[in-house]
Parts: structure tokens; C-alpha cells; sequence
């Protein structure tokens, strides 16, 4: 592993304002839905075919290698077709095109559930039946880190949410506080740790007031952590919280970790027997017109989202249109791929001439680096393709933060070549992984 010793300590203009008191946008129903058939890379299996009639709730997928994660659908119409899409992680895959009705006739995809009095294992069941999945970026089966829970000293619920400009689990919080109280306490059963915290960044004023409103006489804790970047990534979180470092995952310091959307999800299908149908999005950045938080159906297009926000800027020929927010997200060609239910955010920024220059060798990336990375190097051996060089230099570690771009004088998006040398790392260990399967 690498040293994990770097800096973390950023303060950024969160830009934050610009979404943050304003309403929610609930009106965007989409004529037609595009529901991703994968997860992470695994493929989910339809349970409807073309020409199906399907209800808000009905389920109509599922991944089922050796994880396994239900797909619910999001409006209530017909299914007309399965076609090829681009998702925000810009690989193509197949997507449940569904016709939207607007009668937004639902179904009860199952029982509300009284967690309090379920046995560990039925809670454990709940989750992974009801589709829970990791609404911070990761979408990984939420049920899955809490098969074998053991020696764990704290569970915490992310609500830091460090990345510039993303207001979306603030406003998520702020609607639905009590099922985030559900969601928590349900969680924190099922990691059977010795203590539980909802972290929260300390310039959060009002929010950590209602959090320790809601949380008072429970187990759960609120802690407030810097404003600082990038305070929301589990390591980063974890050593703040604990001191503790670790290699692969928080378990081997002692933490779960769920985002707090996940557990307001989980509150709402605990509740309500709702699953996973819709998303909080913030649509932001200075190419919008009306920068806002969205609630919108799983599967709506990109584009469609820009739209009811006013669209792009008046004058602006050329946009960015980031998939996430500006550090850690994706930059998208077009608006034409889907919201997933891990995707919380749309930053459009303008496409400015950012007249790169040749690297100074000043060592800003390597100083600022939080996995202590050297990005410098990396750039230099990823050039060559030197992939023995690479994989000393941990570049695996990297978590794609942003940060060597934003602090690089020479105006290098150092993050995408590093990127880059990562793909051409897993490219040469699958054919490697392939050869030997011959
Ligand atoms: S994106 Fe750059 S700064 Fe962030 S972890 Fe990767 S190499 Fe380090
Ligand atoms: S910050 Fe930019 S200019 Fe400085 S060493 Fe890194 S890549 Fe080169």
C-alpha cells in the first residue's frame, strides 16, 4: 500500500450557496425512462419483457452472480424496449427503456418492516431484498458489508459531503431527517458496533442543531469534522474520526461506513416499503441557469434534468457537463446518458481554453496529494508505459480526488492521466488474467 500520509487538509470554495436554500425541483416526470442493466460491472438480469405493463415499485431486474441487488422500476407505463446507453461511468450497457404513463400508479414492492423487533439476520434479509445500495458514488449492494460484522468499533454515516458545489444529501437531510434517524439506527443494528456517529462538516450550523435534536436519547452521536477537502472519503473519515489508518477496507480499522442517503433509503423502505425509485441531484455549476436540487426518477436523461433547470447560459457555445461534482467526477461528451441511483450531481461548467503548459516539475501534486501519491511520477511512467514503475508507485491508491489538477500551476489535469495509467494498469491485468485462463 501506499504511505496514506497525505495532507487532507484543503480548505475549497464549496460554491455551495448557489443550491443550497433553494427548493427542491419535484416536477420533472420524464415521457420515458432508462433503467441501467448493471451494477458496478455486473449485469442485472430483466424481469419484464418488452411490452409489460409495470408499476412504480414493480421489480424489473436483478443482479444475481454472487451479489445480489433487486431493480425496481420508477414510473408506471410499458416496457418497449432494451437498448444500448451510455452510463455517467461512460461505458455503454444495456438499459430497460420504459414508457411513463404519468399515472404514477404504484405497487408495495414489500411490508414495511419493524426493524426494532427483527432478529439480525431478517434485517439483514430486509436490506438486501429491499435493492439498498450505496447512494454516495460507490452503488455497491449496501447489505454486503454487514454480512460479517465483526469487531466493529464504530459505525458512521457520512453526511460530510465534501465535494464542491453538491448540496444533494444536504437537501436530503433537511426533507427527510427522520427517516435518516431510522435508516441510522437500523444500520448500527446491523453493524453490531460498540458505538455509531453521523459525521457532518462543522460549517453545517443549523443542520448539526436538528441532528442532535433528532438523535438525542439514541445511541448515535453527531460529530462535526473540518471543512476541508476531501474530508468525505471514507480513509479521510475514518483517520479523522479514529486515527486509525487502513489498507483495503475501513473494516480493518474498526468502521462501517454507509452515506447518508443509503440510510435515508433504507429509513424510507423501513417506513414506507418504498425502494430505491428516485434520486436527490444537484444541478449546479456556472453554466446552468438555474442551479438547483432536483428529485427526479431513476433513469432520466441528463439532458432532460438541464432542461427543466433552464438550461445551459445564455452565450455559452461550449460546456463542461460533469457527471458528479468537479473534483471527483466524470466529465460527460453529451447529455444524453441516465441518472443512476448512485449519481448525485450534474456540474455544467463553462469549456474554457485552460492553455495547458508544460510541467515545472514543482511538486504541488506530490505535496498535495491525499493518498500520498506522487501524480508527478505517475504522469511521467504512465508516458512510457512503464507498468512495473506504475505499480511501485501505488498508483492503484489513487481515488481520483481531483486535487493534482486543481493545485497544478501548468494547468495539467494531472487527475485524468493518472486515471488513465489506472486503466492501462487493470487493461494489462485482464489480458494477463485472460492468457491465463488459456
Ligand atoms: S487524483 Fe491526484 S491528488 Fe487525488 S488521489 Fe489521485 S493522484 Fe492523488
Ligand atoms: S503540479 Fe503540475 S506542474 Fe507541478 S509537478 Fe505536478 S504536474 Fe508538474
Amino acid at each position: 500500500m501506499s504511505l496514506l500520509t497525505g495532507p487532507m487538509k484543503h480548505h475549497l470554495d464549496g460554491h455551495k450557496d448557489l443550491t443550497k436554500h433553494k427548493e427542491v425541483l419535484k416536477t420533472i416526470d420524464p415521457d420515458t425512462v432508462w433503467i441501467p442493466l448493471v451494477n458496478g460491472n455486473a449485469p442485472c438480469k430483466p424481469c419484464v419483457q418488452v411490452g409489460d405493463e409495470v408499476k412504480v415499485g414493480t421489480k424489473i431486474a436483478e443482479r444475481n452472480d454472487h451479489f445480489y441487488l433487486p431493480v425496481f422500476s420508477p414510473v408506471s407505463g410499458t416496457v418497449t424496449a432494451i437498448e444500448k446507453f451510455m452510463t455517467s461511468g461512460l461505458t455503454p450497457a444495456d438499459h430497460l427503456r420504459i414508457q411513463n404513463d404519468h399515472k404514477h400508479t404504484a405497487v408495495r414492492s414489500f411490508e414495511p418492516f419493524d426493524y426494532e423487533k427483527a432478529s439480525w439476520e431478517e434485517l439483514l434479509d430486509f436490506v438486501k431484498n429491499a435493492g439498498m445500495l450505496g447512494l454516495g458514488g460507490a452503488g455497491f449492494p449496501t447489505y454486503v458489508k454487514y454480512l460479517k460484522p465483526e469487531n466493529v468499533e464504530l459505525f458512521i454515516v457520512n453526511a460530510v459531503e465534501c465535494e464542491p458545489y453538491l448540496t444533494a444529501d444536504y437537501k436530503n437531510i433537511e426533507e427527510n431527517i427522520e427517516l435518516l434517524k431510522t435508516g441510522t439506527l437500523a444500520l448500527f443494528k446491523l453493524s453490531k458496533a460498540k458505538a455509531g456517529c453521523v459525521a457532518i462538516k462543522e460549517d453545517k450550523l443549523e443542520q448539526i442543531e436538528d441532528l442532535k435534536k433528532t438523535f438525542a436519547g439514541t445511541p448515535i452521536e453527531i460529530r462535526t469534522v473540518p471543512d476541508m477537502y476531501p474530508m468525505g472519503w471514507e480513509r479521510t473519515l475514518v483517520y479523522q474520526l479514529t486515527k486509525k489508518r487502513y489498507d483495503k477496507l475501513p473494516i480493518e480499522a474498526g468502521c462501517i461506513l454507509n452515506n447518508a442517503s443509503t440510510a435515508i433509503a433504507l429509513g424510507n423502505a423501513i417506513e414506507n416499503g418504498r425502494p430505491i425509485t428516485h434520486k436527490y441531484l444537484t444541478v449546479s455549476g456556472e453554466a446552468v441557469k438555474n442551479p438547483q436540487n432536483v428529485y427526479v426518477p431513476v433513469g432520466t436523461r441528463a439532458g432532460e434534468i438541464i432542461e427543466a433547470c433552464g438550461g445551459y447560459k445564455d452565450g455559452l457555445e461550449d460546456v463542461l457537463l460533469i457527471a458528479g461534482g468537479p473534483m471527483m467526477g466524470r466529465t460527460i461528451p453529451n447529455d444524453k446518458f441516465v441518472i443512476a441511483p448512485q449519481n448525485n450531481g450534474l456540474t455544467v461548467m463553462p469549456n474554457e481554453d485552460k492553455d495547458e503548459v508544460k510541467c515545472l516539475r514543482c511538486g504541488r501534486c506530490t505535496e498535495t496529494c491525499p493518498s500520498g501519491l506522487q501524480p508527478v511520477r505517475i504522469q511521467m511512467s504512465a508516458a512510457i508505459f512503464d507498468e512495473e514503475e506504475l505499480n511501485k508507485l501505488y498508483v492503484m491508491d489513487c481515488i481520483e480526488c481531483g486535487m493534482c489538477t486543481y493545485v497544478c500551476p501548468s494547468k495539467i489535469d494531472v487527475t485524468e492521466n493518472v486515471r488513465r495509467a489506472k486503466n492501462f494498469i487493470r487493461t494489462r491485468m485482464a489480458s494477463r488474467a485472460k492468457e491465463a485462463k488459456k
